[in-house]
């Protein structure tokens, strides 16, 4: 790593201590670079202090009602059984507090240095934190996004997002959740799972556009089944406040009368204010940083990465970013972050993950597919009595045998995939699945003996 030059104060400047900018800045510090990370808000981001953790710590919490009800048909006799929200904020904020701590300690001990204050873009190599003025031969925006509302009357009055939901004082008894995304639907769970009545308005005909179709089909039909009041092809036109209720007016014409309406109708980056447009800066139609496959923007001090880039936005990928671009600009390694097959899951309950295309995406990209499904009772569900059933579908390229779209919901399904992503990744094909013994007994095993394709229903090798 070659000295900075005189006149820069570091040789990296990082906006955004989340994850990815995190990983950038201790992964050069760690080659040798004279690293400052600038974070106006507690270090840990979107993911650490109010996405990712927190939402799975109140995930977890309010899944135990379902097992609860799933415990007595295996002889479990559960009374009286009640729930204390603000215990379980208090236990996730002590969890996320001890989180923070670590972020800070990395990059303590990395040898980077954080200031927290708010920074701004003033010039190629130039951030100015207050009334100082830093400069860096690199720049790295790392500074994520937020809550989007939609311009619909009284919805930013009156309606919370996600941020708010992860800290409220009181468990609403009777809540709307606008979207179908993945925020929608794993905050859907979180309050159904709490008890309270949860409405889901979405304006397409099944939720979470993009995904599986026939994963869209199963989740709306679990959802329904555990009582989620769904309002699909519906939106909502107006959100009004009286007595500490709120009532939001929807497009067919009903009313609904609740404590609380979230907004989860997606996220736009964090580049208001940032000063980036004054240095030339190319930014997209939803204010996200333009960048190459090296991250690097049109200036070319400039890097961004992570939901500012508005590429794929998941915590993994953007510290897959951070970590490809701390390497090529500071290591010399050069890489690029790999943005095929990345898996993901959503932790709606039951929850949905998948890795590769869509069956739809898949046909239009291949042509000729052979399908694999299985959908069955998960043997817990047999003796709980439970009716809901695990759906899982291989996506197969007819050509070249390769599975080329794997897709799961129900239990566990988001540490399945994760080794599953490794085989897709690999080009792994169907012969290679049928070629693997299966754990006995799992759900997992599913994915390696489904032998029938969907299409011709002839058996299959
Ligand atoms: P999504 O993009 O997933 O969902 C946005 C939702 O808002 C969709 O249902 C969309 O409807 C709806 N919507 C958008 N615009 C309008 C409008 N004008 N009127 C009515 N409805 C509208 O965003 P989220 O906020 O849920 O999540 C943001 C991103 O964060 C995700 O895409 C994901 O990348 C990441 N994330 C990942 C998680 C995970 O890995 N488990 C968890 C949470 C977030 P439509 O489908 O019709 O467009």
């Amino acid at each position: 790593m070659a000295a900075s030059p005189a006149n820069f104060d570091y040789d990296l400047i990082v906006i955004g201590a989340g994850s990815g900018g995190v990983r950038a800045g201790r992964i050069a510090a760690g080659h040798g670079a004279n690293v400052a990370v600038i974070e106006g808000d507690r270090p840990g981001g979107t993911c650490v202090i109010r996405g990712c953790v927190p939402k799975k710590l109140l995930m977890y919490g309010s899944s135990f009602s379902a097992d609860a009800e799933d415990a007595r048909g295996f002889g479990w006799k559960i009374d009286g059984l009640s729930h204390d929200w603000a215990a379980l904020i208090a236990a996730k904020n002590a969890e996320i507090a001890r989180l923070e701590g670590i972020y800070r300690s990395l990059l303590k001990n990395a040898g980077a240095t954080l200031i927290e204050e708010w920074g701004r873009v003033t010039g190629p190599n130039e951030v100015t934190v207050g009334d100082k003025v830093l400069r860096a031969g690199k720049i790295l925006i790392a500074v994520g996004g937020t809550p989007q509302f939609i311009d619909v009357p009284g919805m930013e009055a009156h309606a919370i997002s996600s941020n708010e939901a992860l800290d409220l004082p009181v468990l609403p008894k009777e809540i709307a959740i606008y979207g179908s995304g993945y925020i929608a639907l794993e905050f859907a769970g979180i309050f159904n799972g709490l008890g309270a009545r949860t409405h889901l308005i979405y304006r397409s005909d099944l939720p979470l556009r993009g995904f599986d179709d026939d994963v869209r089909a199963h989740i709306a039909a679990a959802l329904h089944d555990r009582g989620v009041i769904l309002h699909p092809q519906n939106t909502i036109e107006r959100v009004t406040a009286e007595d500490g209720r709120k009532q939001a007016c929807l497009k067919d014409g009903s009313r609904l009368e609740v404590d609380a309406v979230m907004a989860a109708t997606g996220r736009r980056p964090n580049t208001a204010g940032l000063g980036l447009a004054d240095v030339g800066v190319a930014l997209g139609r939803q204010g996200e940083i333009i960048v190459n496959d090296m991250s690097q923007t049109n200036v070319p001090s400039l890097y961004a990465i992570g939901d500012v880039t508005n590429r794929i936005n998941l915590t993994p990928v953007a510290i897959a970013e951070g970590h490809a671009f701390a390497d090529s600009e500071f290591g010399n390694l050069t890489r690029k972050a790999d943005h095929t097959n990345v898996a993901s899951a959503v932790f709606s309950q039951p929850p949905i993950a998948s890795v590769g295309l869509s069956e739809a995406d898949a046909e239009q990209r291949f042509g000729k597919l052979r399908v694999f499904e299985s959908q069955f009772r998960a043997m817990k569900n047999t003796l709980s009595g439970r009716g809901e059933k695990t759906y899982m579908k291989l996506i197969v390229d007819a050509a070249s045998d390769r599975v080329v779209g794997v897709h799961m919901m129900g239990p566990d399904c988001g540490e399945i995939m994760q080794g599953i992503g490794i085989a897709v990744k690999m080009g792994a094909t169907k012969a290679d699945f049928d070629a693997t013994i299966g754990i006995h007994p799992t759900a997992a095993e599913e994915f390696v003996t489904m032998r029938i394709a969907r299409q011709d229903g002839s058996p299959d090798g």
